[in-house]
């Protein structure tokens, strides 16, 4: 019967040791790119028509409507709630430039972690005692 003994795996693995100071070097420059950008924003971009106010306008036609629009809005979730904002053309590009930092930004904190967990993995004698 063949099979790989447990050390041997344990082994092999040791070989992919990420070295602690090339991890802490990644973490550095990781961090440092973190918050460049203020203007991070979460939210979903939506592009669609829109009924008004006004009584008998077209937009009310029960059999063929005619929509307002379409404009572009930010659709943001909060908790339970998702909230709307109606997208001027200045108000898109900022929206998309911020919905791409936050994209970046989440991208790095992935990142990030996955660095801590190498630390907490193969470096864990690196790390300082808590005090209880
Ligand atoms: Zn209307």
């Amino acid at each position: 019967m063949h099979f790989t003994p447990k050390h041997d795996i344990l082994l092999r693995n040791m070989k992919n040791k990420p070295s602690y100071k090339k991890l802490l070097k990644q973490r550095k420059e990781i961090i440092k790119k973190l918050t460049k950008e203020p203007f991070v924003l979460r939210g979903s971009l939506r592009n669609h028509g829109n009924k008004c106010g006004k009584a008998g306008c077209a937009c009310k036609d029960p059999v063929n409507p005619k929509l307002h629009g379409p404009y572009d809005y930010l659709s943001h979730r909060y908790g339970k709630k998702t909230q709307t904002v109606f997208l001027t053309k200045k108000k898109l590009e900022h929206s998309k430039d911020g919905i791409k930092a936050y994209n970046n930004l989440q991208k790095r904190l992935y990142r990030l972690s996955e660095i801590n967990f190498r630390i907490l993995r193969y470096h864990y004698d690196k790390l300082k005692e808590k005090k209880e």
